[in-house]
């Protein structure tokens, strides 16, 4: 055999054997020879397809468009897969769509163009791209599902935290609260034990005074005595005064605890009231203390609870009466304007060191310097308190060794109402 007729034959049994489609066609389309896989694949007899045009392998609905597909193949003739990228399907005998891959190229023969197509069934392929398809979609749906539970688990968790967060926050108020009125019980305790202390210590004082005056006045009997008899009368009674004053701070001092005090306004006239207040000062100074008053402004009526305003005053003065030598000046200035009144009590008596004056209203609180005169620590307490019923406002200077300056602002509406 000749090497030609050797290699005629090699391709022959390739052509025949190829698990492919071979179809060779004219330029116009009629179909010049398949290869048995062709046969098979499209269920037609050997020799049935010869002669047939090439569309009778395509589907109905797409014969007019391949009709122009193959003209402009004819025009520009390259060797080039078909419909790359679309689903094609061809016409089995039957009637059965068959999804296939399409691959075309041509040669002369003769001067004639011959196309080659060669087709593949891609049925398997696409069966399992269908498969990977649905398989993929089934797990988007399922990654969504989870994405799903994960974002409720997540909101019910950060709901759950809140929840707790809520809680902690409850307990440490309640926990405070606890906190806080075991502190006021503790408080209170200590202010009790506090208030039996002062009360016996501040009581003995005086109480022995009037023992040993009344037993010395005794013994003083005679006409002659009279001047001592006197001064004893007198110890006496400063004794009874500071034994009264004692006991009306404990009594302002339960009435404010209780909150039963409240301001009760009315109209009255300053600078009588006073007057009034200064004489009931006057026997509490020491020997050669002088208490002036000096008044600025209006002289009208003010609205304003009396027995608050006593109780300030009285306080004050006493205060620096008690805090001043003898023989020093203790002056009450007022001023009445725009419908506030401005009350001030100044003294050059021992003053308060600077340690001391930042807790100078607490209950019970005494300066260092004033550990030898006699006090209980309440009266500039009840005096805030009182200052604080009626809306108005309190504040002090003083200096250690140099004397002290308090100072109320009381807003009135000057009575008129
Ligand atoms: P006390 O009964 O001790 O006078 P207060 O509450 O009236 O109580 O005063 C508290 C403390 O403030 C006093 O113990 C004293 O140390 C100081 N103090 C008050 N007023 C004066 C003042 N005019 N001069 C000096 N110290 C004063």
């Amino acid at each position: 055999m000749t090497k030609s007729a050797e290699h005629k034959e090699a391709v022959e049994s390739m052509f025949k054997a190829a698990s492919l489609g071979i179809i060779i066609s004219n330029a116009e389309g009629i179909i010049e020879q398949v290869n048995p896989y062709t046969n098979r694949l499209f269920g037609y007899e050997e020799g049935e397809l010869v002669g047939q045009k090439i569309e009778i392998l395509i589907p109905p609905s797409l014969r007019a468009r391949h009709v122009d597909h193959r003209s402009s193949f004819n025009q520009s003739p390259r060797t080039r897969a078909m419909g790359t990228g679309l689903d094609l399907f061809a016409l089995t005998k039957s009637g059965q769509l068959l999804p296939v891959e399409i691959s075309l190229t041509y040669y002369e023969r003769n001067g004639k163009r011959e196309i080659v197509s060669f087709v593949s069934d891609i049925t398997e392929r696409k069966r399992i791209e269908e498969e990977l398809k649905a398989l993929n979609s089934e797990l988007e749906k399922k990654v969504e599902e989870r994405t799903k539970e994960l974002s409720q688990a997540f909101m019910e968790l950060q709901q759950s935290n809140q929840d707790l967060q809520d809680e902690m926050e409850q307990r440490k108020r309640a926990e405070n609260e606890v906190r806080l009125a075991l502190e006021k019980e503790k408080e209170l305790n200590e202010l009790k034990s506090r208030f039996v202390t002062t009360a016996s210590h501040e009581f003995r004082t005086p109480l022995s005074a009037i023992l040993t005056s009344a037993s010395l006045i005794d013994r003083y009997a005679a006409p002659a005595d009279a001047a001592k008899r006197a001064k004893h009368v007198q110890t006496i009674k400063t004794s009874v005064q500071a034994l009264t004053s004692i006991l009306n701070d404990f009594l302002s001092l339960d009435k404010l605890e209780k909150g039963k005090a409240e301001s009760s306004p009315e109209r009255f006239s300053l600078l009588e009231f006073l007057d009034e207040v200064l004489d009931e000062a006057r026997p509490l100074a020491k020997a050669e203390q002088r208490l002036r008053h000096v008044h600025e402004g209006d002289a009208g009526e003010v609205w304003l609870d009396p027995k608050l305003l006593r109780s300030v005053l009285l306080n004050l003065l006493s205060n620096a009466i008690k805090y001043s030598k003898e023989g020093t000046e203790i002056l009450l200035g007022s001023r009445l304007e725009g419908g506030v009144v401005e009350l001030t009590v100044v003294d050059q008596g021992i003053g308060i060191p600077e340690a001391d004056q930042g807790r100078l209203f607490e209950m019970f609180h005494r300066a260092r310097n004033a550990a030898s005169i006699q006090g209980t620590g309440l009266g500039l307490n009840i005096v805030r308190r009182c200052v604080d019923l009626m809306g108005g406002t309190l504040s002090f200077r003083s200096e250690e060794g140099r004397g002290s300056r308090f100072e109320v602002r009381l807003a009135t509406e000057g009575g008129k109402r």
